[in-house]
């Protein structure tokens, strides 16, 4: 347990170390505040007291009252200061394991992104820094209570030892009932804490589909709200059932424990008050001894919850770094990507199975794209098209075989180099709610060499952005600004061609770019289709067949595999081929 403990410490500590390293300076300073505190408490009252009973001397006891009053408010107005500083700097540590924990979610193999465990382990990370450890604030408190409280304790214990030691045996057998309690309130939360991601995670789900605008439609028509009230309101029974849960099992241990108290008490009461009819202390002494007795249980108590409060916490906050630390299994090279030239990718017997899926997706597929060559990918809806592109993107690495582009195995490219190759508009692209420039540009967001209002234009964008007020400003949604844009089907699916083409990468991939078109906008389209793609090698998936005529090949999916290759000339004289027989079925609509 203290193992655990200990490392998990050391882990948050020593990014604190590396980040803000005056943060010690100020937590041991409080700690010696709190530690000095009681004392004067203690000590000061028994010689008020027999100052009282005895001489009764004025300036003896004014001097007295004023150490007393001055050293309580000194170390409680120095204590609030250090705390102040303290918690500006728990803040800045919120704000930034927050930011390490959202790059990594950023960062991690694409696939991760969609094992439930990895995002339970997410859920768990998040909620494990905090409502049930308080992040850094829960940490460096309990840490400062602990320290301040051994050393007062240390202190307490001095004075009992050489007054009254067996006052020891009443504060031990306190302190161990105590222990037990708290450990069983321990228990309850850690259970309560396991149950929480999963549900956690369904609850904020169903809560961001009922408050976000883009389901609003599909909710509406479809009558969907009442299952999913329904719905939601049963995962919040449950959040609300495993709390019930944890307040009932706290409370009556609370109860225990306020019954040690009172045993406790009786105990010093009854003892010391022995002790004075026996002549063995004073009354100055008797005060003195119930308030270091008192100070020695509460000390030794508090640290002990500290320790085990502290253990609970790590546990939590340990989740934390079992996700930071989570490995990505995607190999990456150190081979630098050249931009410059237009590249060939060749796929050599590959073979694709998605993560715990039974059978393989893709199987054996071969093909060269030479460099500067337009491919047009046709096939069946679960052919394998999509999945073709995101392996050719890395978003998966293959199962068997091979993918290199410029005959190297893309594996061998350093990620964020080989990234830099592909401009990509998937089908289920995403648009942001930032400016429309901003969704342009992107992470091309300094370049200078080429005009977002250009790459408008060439997407069919141009006449549009002239109609709007602030052009290019424009925000993109009505998420943050009264007068944003919900762009059109079509609209949004030109941003995103624009935003691939801003971003001139020597591969260029579309995935149905068309598919929200108006056919004048998609004639647009394929018309410019070779000033599109420029000089690129491009991989076009398309339904409307005529489209691919533009294309230098044709690659048809089907049964896993590369099942036609050719131009579409070639393949439209296959008597039974499967191309020849798309092209025939839609061909009957559109003449
Ligand atoms: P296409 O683009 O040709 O319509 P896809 O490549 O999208 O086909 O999908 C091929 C098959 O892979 C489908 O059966 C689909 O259900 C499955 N599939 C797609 N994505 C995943 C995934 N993330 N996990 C498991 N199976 C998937």
């Amino acid at each position: 347990m203290l193992k655990q403990t200990g490392k998990t410490l050391a882990w948050f500590y020593g990014q604190v170390r590396l980040e803000k390293p005056v943060y010690f300076v100020y937590v041991t300073l409080h700690i010696i505040c709190l530690a000095a505190q009681p004392f004067a408490n203690i000590v000061l009252p028994k010689y008020l007291l027999e100052e009282l009973m005895g001489q009764r001397r004025i300036g003896t006891l004014a001097a007295l009252t004023a150490v007393l009053v001055l050293s309580n408010s000194l170390f409680r107005s120095l204590g609030a200061v250090l705390k102040c500083r303290i918690n500006k700097l728990n803040q800045w540590f919120e704000l930034y394991f927050e930011r390490k924990l959202t790059v990594k979610f950023m960062d991690m193999d694409y696939g991760h992104l969609e094992d439930p465990e990895i995002l339970d382990q997410g859920r768990k990370a998040m909620d494990g820094m905090g409502w049930y450890s308080g992040g850094m604030y829960g940490l460096t408190s309990c840490f400062t209570r602990m320290a301040a409280s051994a050393v007062t304790l240390a202190g307490v214990a001095a004075i009992i030892a050489a007054t009254c030691p067996p006052l020891f045996v009443i504060a031990i057998l306190t302190v161990l009932a105590t222990a037990y309690v708290i450990g069983r309130i321990k228990k309850l939360e850690v259970s309560h804490f396991n149950k929480g991601p999963k549900i956690n995670r369904s609850f904020h789900y169903i809560l961001e589909v009922l408050c976000e605008s883009r389901y609003g439609k599909d909710i509406r028509l479809y009558n969907a709200a009442d299952m999913l009230m329904k719905k939601g309101r049963s995962t919040l029974t449950d959040l609300y059932l495993t709390f019930q849960e944890l307040e009932d099992g706290k409370r009556i241990w609370s109860c225990v424990n306020a019954v040690i108290s009172m045993l406790e008490s009786i105990g010093i009461y009854l003892y010391l008050g022995w002790q004075i009819l026996i002549r063995r202390i004073s009354v100055g002494d008797f005060m003195m001894l119930v308030n270091a007795a008192i100070s020695l249980r509460t000390n030794l108590q508090e640290i002990i919850t500290q320790v085990q409060e502290l253990d609970k916490k790590t546990g939590f906050m340990k989740e934390y770094i079992t996700f930071m630390n989570f490995r990505d299994e995607m190999a990456e090279g150190e081979q630098e990507a050249d931009r410059t030239a237009c590249p060939e990718i060749a796929f050599r017997h590959v073979s694709f199975r998605y993560p715990g899926a039974q059978t393989d997706v893709l199987r054996d597929v071969n093909l060269t794209i030479r460099p500067g060559e337009h491919l047009s990918v046709v096939g069946l809806n679960g052919a394998g098209k999509t999945t073709f592109i995101k392996l050719l993107c890395r978003l998966y690495d293959v199962t068997e075989g091979e993918i290199l582009v410029n005959g190297i195995n893309i594996r061998e490219y350093r990620y964020e180099d080989y990234m830099k190759l592909l401009s990509v508009v998937f089908q289920d692209f995403q648009l942001f709610a930032l400016s429309l420039e901003d969704n342009i540009r992107l992470g091309c967001w300094n370049r200078k060499d080429q005009e977002p209002e250009e790459v408008c234009k060439m997407s069919g964008l141009g006449e549009r952005v002239k109609t709007l007020p602030r052009g290019l400003q424009t925000s993109i949604y009505k998420k943050f600004d009264k007068e944003g844009i919900e762009p059109s089907g079509g609209e949004a699916q030109k941003i995103a061609i624009a935003r691939a083409l801003f971003k001139e990468a020597p591969i260029l991939v579309l995935d149905e770019p068309t598919a929200a078109l108006d056919p004048i906008a998609e004639y647009e389209i394929y018309q410019h289709f070779d000033r599109l793609a420029g000089g690129k090698t491009a991989v076009y998936i398309s339904h409307r067949l005529s489209s691919c005529k533009f294309c230098d090949k044709i690659a048809v999916f089907s049964g896993h595999t590369i099942a036609e290759y050719g131009t579409h000339e070639q393949l439209i004289e296959y008597p039974d081929g499967i191309y020849a027989k798309m092209f025939q079925a839609q061909a009957q609509y559109y003449v």
